[in-house]
């Protein structure tokens, strides 16, 4: 702050100063044809140039994407700033003086210990550098990069350096290297560890160092990797006036401009992953600071990308930071999406090992973050009744994260299909939580009859026609359903769509199959249901009639049978298998049942003649 609100001439003064081409010129190559300069558009990716700069009119245009204004509106667009920021930035650049508001002494004395604290860790930085690159101290260190296979420049880029060990360099080698106040800076920024007995030692001992840039490319803190044996093996300098963990992202400086033309930023959790990741060509990567994702470092990366993987180990740790994740990127509206690497590696022995293809083969499977949640509670908890109910409870932070209702939707819609319970009714258990009470849910998914765990059952030839029938002509379903058409389906995909048809019809009594299309995620239902489209006009399903009340029950009869056919042959099976272990209460129980079976196919044979 420190400022008093813009005077009206302010912006036009800065303009005069700072030239738009020379301003985008800093970010953007841009050759001169005629009046104008042409480059590739910042803001979309493309090869050849329709990003057009007017240094007459001082405005930009690029033809692709129609991004178009002065050189606030570029300032504050490719850096995602305020349009107060954006000019402050630019005078600032530009010496255009900004008139300030009286301080109180308070204030002063801050703002100068902030910059003092700014331009000592720049001074550390160059210290450590030079230490890096030149001092024999560093012979170990210049080994340790190479070894890891971080070649210069990019250590250049990183503005990678070392601070040696006590062993040879003493315990007061960056201490020595600072005077005054700057010493005193050093202790506030934790650089320096003040002693019992008065005097300091240095914090980062036989370390590799990694500074942490904010966006403008101050340096905030330090990052360090030990070289030899000891713990930790990372470790950060401490939060301090300026430097906060939680909203810096390790690489955002140096990657920002690759992450922007992507549109994608690939999250990893260590710092050599980030670094290992850029030498062998992936450029659009970050890392947090050695902590768990926050919304803070998900709002600064929203204003370069529009989606984020995240790219973890692939064991038990990887999966549930993954999972931890969701909300933040619920609440921020953010795509998230998680690769996992194969057991045993991380992004950066991985990259090595495999090299580039192999990796970007990796991220293109990446999975939408609810998706993978989804996945992840069905592999922990299964699809039985009890694992259903223990997966609507942890999903329900999810849904309450979840800021739009569209956003709400999409997720209760995809979470339905695979628990096979009702939108509707799964929104409802959400909204309502009842912690203490599994039980309590369970009206919802009764009608779930012998479900076979961990997934859908796999439908039979008339299983697949009837649902066929529903997608192609969903006015049919209130009639089927009334005749039982779920009972039949359960625990089928067919199952699934049937719900989802319903919650559709609730709402407009013309629903298309197109509809129905509309609503469901990507996925195995949405290709069933496309499948079933694309040949419906051969109308094989076997059904070519709308149907009357008759020849609907006749069909549902027709089918029931063959249900009830399945299920006494699996009963025989079950009984043979208990005779075999001498189990003689099992065989009772299996006979019971299939005598209910073979009561019920009587039954069937009385009502419907036409099987005869
Ligand atoms: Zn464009």
């Amino acid at each position: 702050m420190g400022y008093t609100e813009f005077d009206d001439d302010l912006p036009a003064r800065i303009k005069e100063q700072a030239d738009i081409v020379q301003v985008i010129g800093a970010h953007v190559e841009l050759k001169k044809a005629g009046v104008r300069f042409l480059g590739c558009c910042p803001f979309h990716n493309e090869k050849t140039p329709s990003f057009s700069v007017h240094p007459g009119q001082q405005f930009f245009h690029c033809f692709g994407c129609g991004a178009s204004g002065d050189v606030f509106a570029f300032q504050m667009k490719y850096h995602n700033l305020d349009f107060p920021t954006a000019m402050k930035e630019l005078a600032r650049r530009y010496h255009v003086e900004i008139p300030e508001r009286p301080m109180s002494p308070e204030q002063q004395e801050k703002r100068r210990r902030r910059q003092l604290m700014y331009a000592v860790n720049e001074k550390v930085v160059s210290i450590w550098k030079d230490c890096l690159h030149k001092s024999g101290l560093a012979k170990s260190a210049r080994q340790y990069l190479e070894k890891r296979g971080i070649p210069l420049n990019i250590q250049k880029q990183f503005g990678l350096g070392y601070a040696p060990a006590p062993e040879s360099a003493g315990w007061d080698f960056l201490g020595s290297r600072l005077k005054g106040e700057e010493h005193q800076i050093a202790i506030d920024l934790g650089l320096l560890v003040k002693k019992e007995k008065g005097g300091t030692y240095d914090r980062f001992r036989d370390r590799v160092l990694f500074p942490i840039y904010d966006r403008q490319g101050k340096v905030l803190g330090f990052g360090g990797r030990i070289i030899g044996e000891g713990q930790p093996k990372y470790m950060n300098s401490p939060e301090s006036m300026i430097f906060n963990k939680s909203a810096s992202l390790l690489g955002l400086y140096q990657q920002g401009d690759a992450i922007r033309r992507s549109k994608q930023a690939i999250l990893v959790e260590g710092n050599f992953d980030l670094v290992s990741l850029v030498v062998h060509g992936c450029p659009n990567v970050v890392a947090p600071l050695g902590t768990a994702l926050t919304v803070q470092q998900l709002q600064l990366l929203k204003g370069y990308a529009e989606e984020c993987v995240l790219l973890f180990d692939g064991d038990a740790a990887g999966v549930k930071a993954a999972m931890r994740s969701v909300p933040l990127f619920l609440a921020e509206e953010f795509a998230g999406k998680v690769a996992l690497l194969p057991e045993g590696h991380d992004p950066d022995t991985f990259i090595r090992e495999k090299g580039l293809s192999p990796l970007e083969a990796l991220l293109a499977t990446a999975m939408p973050l609810p998706e993978f949640t989804l996945q992840q509670l069905v592999e922990e908890h299964g699809l039985t009744f009890d694992g259903k109910n223990r997966i609507m409870k942890a999903l329900q932070p999810l849904l309450k994260a979840s800021r739009s209702s569209l956003q709400r939707s999409l997720l209760l819609s995809h979470f339905s299909e695979t628990l096979g319970v009702s939108v509707q009714d799964l929104g409802a258990a959400m909204v309502v939580p009842k912690p203490s009470a599994p039980t309590a849910v369970s009206p919802l998914l009764s009608p779930v009859k012998q479900q076979k765990p961990e997934q859908l059952t796999p439908l039979t030839a008339s299983q697949k026609r009837i649902v066929s029938h529903i997608v192609l002509y969903p006015d049919a379903v209130p009639k089927l359903e009334h005749a039982g058409l779920r009972e039949y389906l359960s625990g089928t995909i067919g199952e699934v769509l049937l719900l989802q048809l319903g919650v559709l019809l609730k709402g407009s009594d013309d629903v298309t199959p197109e509809d129905l299309l509309g609503v469901l995620p990507q996925g195995g239902e949405r290709l069933f249901v496309s499948d079933i489209l694309l040949s419906s006009s051969a109308d094989n399903t076997g059904l070519s009639y709308h149907g009357t009340d008759g020849e609907i029950k006749d069909l549902l009869a027709k089918l029931e049978r063959e249900d009830l056919i399945q299920k006494s042959k699996v009963l025989e099976q079950e009984i043979c298998k208990c005779r075999s272990e001498n189990d003689y209460e099992g065989q009772c129980k299996y006979a019971l049942e299939k005598v209910k079976v073979s009561q019920e196919l009587q039954n069937l044979r009385k009502k419907n003649v036409i099987f005869e």
